[in-house]
């Protein structure tokens, strides 16, 4: 690898790390590398790679095992993981997978051990919670919610499970973006017996504006699908972290699911890199803009949306850990779930569709979609309404969609 000796910035970092020219006839963009199986150069070292991957002997120095079956490693994954890192603060190595569940389910059965306990945020994005629910809970695993934002629930929930192995804070949660206070939460399994695992699902924010590694997590999760990808058009995950042990067990998960990310999604994915933070700039800035303007409309009872907070606490907690607000706005339509749904018949530009973080618009009704699996004490406990519309903003001009908002919610 063509390595940089002295230190660059992350924008930098992207467009020049993990991939030499010349080792790929001087290619300015790295080839797919298309191939489940790699060749040794002698047996010798097919032993030597083998003995690495099960821990038998160790690599000396810089010195790389040799690759062996694209379901273990390949090419692709290794450049999109280096240039995975410089983007997220504090990071040092990063694992990907072929989705953002793959991702958030590898890391539960790595870590969860028998017997032990998972404590979580509520609300979590509804393939989580279903995960939780479904799986985790029926294999044995005890999991405690604790509700976004509450610090004090947190710390009693870690108090009263003795097993605690992993905390999993999503923060902004979705779609009413409250937010968990993640230094504090980094404080508090520091001073369990069991030192528990504190992952951040890091999607809504990361990597550009919020930096859960920087401010005590173990590891940041990312659905890649969402702002990392930017283009709806891929499923991705990734797993940031600085402790090389915490990403070794992830990979050797990884090799036995055979959940790692394919060669020509990491390809794709790497090309996103470097407009990342371009994109979520533009994105937060028109979600700032059309966010402030529909607080005014006589038709919206309630903009949630990170500049508009109220409540002190929540307001400390996004002074502390972020940078700028983000593209998710949630809006609660007057009239409830009809006008819900006739301001989302009414548009054209933003699109009616589940997602987020891609360069177009889109828009849901979280209630009967993304987080239909809710009971309704769930709901409550989330403060999901049925009047919510969340709306991901896009890179469209600002104007186009807050007129097109104004109309649809006139009208509706
Ligand atoms: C989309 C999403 C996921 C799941 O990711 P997939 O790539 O769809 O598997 C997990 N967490 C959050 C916050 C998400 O938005």
């Amino acid at each position: 690898m063509a390595r940089i000796s002295y230190r660059v910035r992350p924008e930098t970092a992207v467009l020049t790390r993990g991939f030499d020219p010349a080792l790929s006839v001087g290619a300015a963009r790295p080839p797919v590398y298309r191939s489940s199986t790699f060749v040794f150069p002698s047996p010798e070292a097919a032993e030597r790679a083998f003995g690495i991957v099960l821990g038998k002997i160790s690599p000396v120095g810089e010195d790389r095992p040799d690759l062996i079956y694209a379901r273990l490693n390949h090419p692709n994954a290794e450049i999109l993981e280096e240039q995975l890192v410089p983007l997220e603060r504090g990071a040092r190595f990063a694992a990907v997978f072929n989705s953002g569940m793959a991702a958030i389910v590898t890391v539960m059965l790595t870590f969860l051990e028998r017997g032990s306990e998972l404590i979580y945020t509520q609300p979590l994005y509804g393939g989580t919670q279903h995960l939780i629910h479904q799986v985790i809970e029926p294999l044995g695993f005890h999991a405690r919610s604790v509700p976004a934002g509450d610090a004090n629930a947190l710390d009693e929930a870690l108090e009263r499970s003795p097993n605690a192995r992993l905390v999993l804070i999503e923060s902004p949660a979705n779609p009413t973006l409250m937010m968990t206070d993640i230094a504090r939460a980094a404080v508090a399994v520091r001073r369990h017996p069991k030192r528990p695992l504190l992952a951040v699902d890091n999607t809504l924010l990361g990597p550009t504006f919020q930096h859960p590694l920087a401010i005590g997590a173990d590891l940041s999760v990312y659905s890649a699908t969402k702002f990392l990808g930017g283009f709806s058009d891929l499923l991705a995950g990734a797993v940031l972290s600085d402790d090389p042990e915490l990403i070794q067990s992830l990979t050797g998960m990884r090799a036995l699911f055979g959940n790692i990310l394919q060669a020509d999604e990491c390809w794709i994915l790497d090309s996103r890199l470097s407009t990342v933070g371009l994109r979520m700039n533009r994105q937060s800035k028109n979600a700032q803009r059309i966010a402030e303007q529909l607080a005014r409309h006589p038709g919206v009872d309630r903009v949630i949306y990170p500049s508009l907070f109220k409540d002190p606490e929540q307001i400390r907690i996004r002074d502390a850990q972020t940078d700028y607000p983000g593209s998710l706005v949630t809006i609660e339509v007057k009239g409830g779930k009809h006008a819900a749904f006739e301001f989302l018949r009414r548009l054209k530009i933003a699109k009616n569709a589940v997602s987020l973080g891609g360069v177009e618009s889109l828009v849901c009704h979280p209630m009967t979609t993304t987080h239909s699996e809710l009971s309704a004490q769930e709901f409550s406990a989330a403060g999901i309404t049925e009047s919510m519309v969340r709306i991901s903003v896009g890179t469209e001009h600002w104007r186009d969609l807050l007129d097109e908002f104004v109309r649809a919610l006139d009208a509706a």
